[in-house]
């Protein structure tokens, strides 16, 4: 399996894309989240395997408001293949109202299917070649993280929010963990920080911890500090920028 970091920024991040990361292995294409920015960060890949699957993490524009610029240029080019879209609510009435607001009477014209797909947390199920389970975080829109498997390889994407304890259950399971960071320590707001991060990275045993979506001014710290953070016991911290590749 491949993993591509489309995008590692936060919503409004002035030098990244979206947070984004593209999945390949040898049967397609699967997209973790589709923000503002995150449809042109995907193009350049699109055609070298199809894209069979798109997971929204929670509906935020910086989560999912790339979509209608990828249903449109799959319109504009003749898109045959049905391609899914799944989220941990069921993401039907929301995605066809952003397409709908985007480009008006779209959704009646596309000549391929866009098929919905609710991954209920708790419910373990398979398909496009993947397994797929997800858990709810606490975040301030209802949110879910996902753990995809592969063979015998897993990795849990955890959107924006704090782990819950179905959310830890899943984290415990998988080699890679990719997971935002807005800040560098814990705040009130529904998110993730640098220093809880590491922490449940040694709490919980992580293999690999990818951290990504931090705010400007932890970036800034982070940066001044050149990326100088003491990886946990036992973990390989990455601090990934948009296009860099993990091979598993
Ligand atoms: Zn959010």
């Amino acid at each position: 399996m491949k993993i591509i970091f489309l995008g590692t920024g936060e919503a409004s991040d002035k030098y990244r894309r979206n947070t984004s990361v593209l999945l390949e292995n040898d049967t397609g294409h699967h997209l973790l989240d589709c923000g503002f920015s995150s449809a042109h960060a995907y193009l350049p890949y699109d055609g070298k395997r199809k894209l069979k699957t798109i997971w929204i993490s929670h509906f935020h524009g910086d989560h999912f408001f790339g979509i209608p610029q990828l249903i449109v240029h799959y319109y504009m080019n003749r898109r045959e293949d049905p391609i899914t879209i799944c989220s941990g609510t069921d993401p039907q009435e929301k995605i066809i109202k952003a397409i709908d607001l985007a480009y008006p009477g779209l959704p009646e014209k596309l000549p391929f299917k866009v098929e919905f797909k609710t991954i209920a947390p708790g419910e373990s199920i398979s398909f496009n070649d993947l397994e797929w389970q997800s858990a709810p975080v606490s975040h301030a829109e209802s949110a879910c993280g996902l753990r995809v498997k592969s063979g015998d390889f897993s990795l849990y994407y955890s959107g924006d929010g704090k782990p819950t304890l179905e959310a830890v259950k899943l984290i415990k399971k998988c080699n890679l963990i990719i997971h935002e960071a807005y800040s560098m320590s814990p705040t009130k707001l529904s998110h993730s920080s640098i220093e809880e991060c590491l922490l449940w990275a040694e709490e919980l045993h992580m293999q690999n911890l990818a951290l990504v979506h931090m705010n400007g001014q932890t970036r800034e710290v982070l940066t001044a500090n050149k990326n100088d953070l003491t990886s946990p016991k036992g973990t390989h911290l990455i601090l990934p920028e948009d296009g860099d590749t993990m091979e598993f």
